[in-house]
């Protein structure tokens, strides 16, 4: 069977690698089928095609949406997408485009926490002009040594409660589903395990994103325990959603999983690649 990849990042958003690096990981460990997800943008998808057909590699054109929802900033994967398409390119944009303007209120956050210079430091970080992100900032904070490594930043930094966050009003779930439709995609719902959210919050947000078209859940995903794995599978049976599988890589050293490193998805759910 073949081995299925279908979220990750490069340097056109938060990752570490380039779209070209990155393709060329995954092929070298094994995976034949990735998806480029980078967070509200599709820019580095040219670089990654051609990179996966100089390795043979099946690369899946993809994104990765910010969305408000309620209180909750929750994330959709948008699958097998035409990245030309006007109406999704225009949602993008239209989410990049309050970026910078949070950065500098997540700067000011942590000024008052007594961090200075956090938003030219953050920049530093940054690898396309056109995104910004909460990793940059997590990267400039390990620097300043607020932290020994990513992955610990946003327990104390960044995360909501803490300094370094600001309430932000990304896209709608509504529109974030009908602009991957738009672009003959398929809308997955990210990591849904990762939501601080009670049990009846879920089902809601299930819900939701079923009645705006929603066609997949992520059900294999680092953010996930074992247990959770076989709660989303069961919820995607339930809900009649498609399962879909990721590591949501950002580079070495930042992630709980290297490219591909999935195991099978649980019985009893369709995969997401079906359609394909
Ligand atoms: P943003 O889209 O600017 O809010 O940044 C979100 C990104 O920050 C995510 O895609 C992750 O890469 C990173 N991130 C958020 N929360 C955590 C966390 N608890 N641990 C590690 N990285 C995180
Ligand atoms: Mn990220
Ligand atoms: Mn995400
Ligand atoms: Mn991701």
């Amino acid at each position: 069977m073949p081995r299925y990849d279908l979220h990750a990042h490069s340097t056109y958003s938060d990752g570490l690698l380039a779209p070209a690096a990155l393709v060329e990981r995954a092929a070298a460990r094994g995976v034949d089928v990735l998806a480029l997800t980078d967070h509200d943008d599709t820019g580095g998808l040219a670089e990654a095609t051609a990179a996966a057909n100089a390795c043979g590699l099946t690369l899946v054109a993809g994104a990765e949406l910010s969305v408000s929802w309620e209180v909750h900033t929750v994330h959709v994967v948008a699958l097998a997408i035409d990245p030309a398409n006007r109406i999704l390119d225009d949602g993008l944009a239209a989410i990049r485009c309050g970026r910078d303007a949070r950065a500098h209120r997540i700067a000011e956050s942590l000024a008052r926490a007594g961090i200075a210079g956090a938003y030219e430091g953050a920049r530093r970080f940054v690898t396309s002009d056109r995104l910004i992100s909460r990793s940059h900032f997590a990267r400039f904070l390990v620097e300043a040594g607020h932290a020994r490594e990513v992955k610990d930043v946003f327990k104390r930094y960044l995360a909501v409660g803490k300094p370094g966050y600001v309430a932000h009003a990304w896209a709608s779930l509504p529109d974030a589903i009908a602009w991957i439709h738009a672009a003959g995609g398929l809308a997955v719902l990210a990591h849904p395990g990762r939501y601080k959210v009670t049990a009846t919050g879920m089902r809601r947000l299930l819900t939701d994103f079923r009645d705006a078209g929603g066609d997949a859940i992520e059900v294999l995903s680092p953010s996930h325990t074992a247990a959770q794995c076989a709660e989303y599978a069961t919820h995607a049976r339930t809900f009649g959603f498609l399962a879909s599988a990721g590591t949501d890589y950002h580079g070495p050293g930042e992630s709980w999983l290297d490219l591909g490193d999935l195991p099978d998805l649980p019985a009893g759910v369709v995969p997401v690649w079906s359609k394909w």
